[in-house]
């Protein structure tokens, strides 16, 4: 049977939408295939911060068939909206390039909603570009607040809805779970 590469859609305001983007991309490399990650707002390529995320150090052993490609300082109301402009704009530029090659069986846009929301990248041109990827390939989208645009497009949408958090009893991000 021919691949029917889904368009997923992983929102709201629950943990765990990177996380499970992750498992999915476990189970592609699992059967050989490759993976292509585009994080918005986070931290450069090559920077130690990136490094200490547990997934990516565990995920980078696939033999270059998991890579990871980092825009942005951090989040958005810590850095001038210039620089976040330009962070987006070249991240995007990676995604466009990724949803065009055919070696990425699975692409991740993480934290692309945070990034629609806050008009640093035109909805119209995301649902474009997906409408034109290949027809093997998968797509997940993470972040909460995804547009009712990309909803309508996805084949799959599921939101984490937060019942509790271990934040809002002042634990802090934890090694292995939080990165
Ligand atoms: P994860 O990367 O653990 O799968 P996520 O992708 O769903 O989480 P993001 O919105 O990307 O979550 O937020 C990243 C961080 O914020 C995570 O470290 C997570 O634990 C924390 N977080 C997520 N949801 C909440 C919440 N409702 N309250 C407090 N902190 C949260
Ligand atoms: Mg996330």
């Amino acid at each position: 049977m021919k691949t029917k590469g889904l368009v997923q859609v992983y929102t709201g305001n629950g943990k765990g939408k990177t996380t499970a983007a992750l498992g999915v991309a476990l189970r592609i490399l699992g059967h050989g295939g490759r993976v292509g990650v585009v994080q918005f707002f986070k931290y450069p390529v090559r920077s130690k911060a990136l490094d200490k995320e547990g997934a990516f150090r565990a995920l980078k052993k696939f033999s270059g068939r998991f890579r990871v490609w980092s825009f942005g300082g951090g989040f958005t109301w810590r850095v001038a909206r210039e620089e976040n402009a330009k962070a987006v704009q070249k991240a995007w530029k990676k995604c466009c390039e990724l949803l065009r090659d055919s070696k990425y069986d699975l692409v991740i846009l993480d934290e692309i909603h945070i990034a629609l929301r806050y008009q640093f990248l035109k909805v119209s041109d995301v649902v474009k570009a997906l409408k034109r990827k290949r027809f093997s390939q998968h797509v997940i989208l993470t972040g909460r607040g995804a547009p009712q645009a990309v909803i309508r497009l996805a084949d799959l949408v599921t939101e984490m809805k937060c019942v509790k958090h271990p934040f809002h009893r002042g634990i802090l991000a934890q090694q292995g779970i939080e990165f």
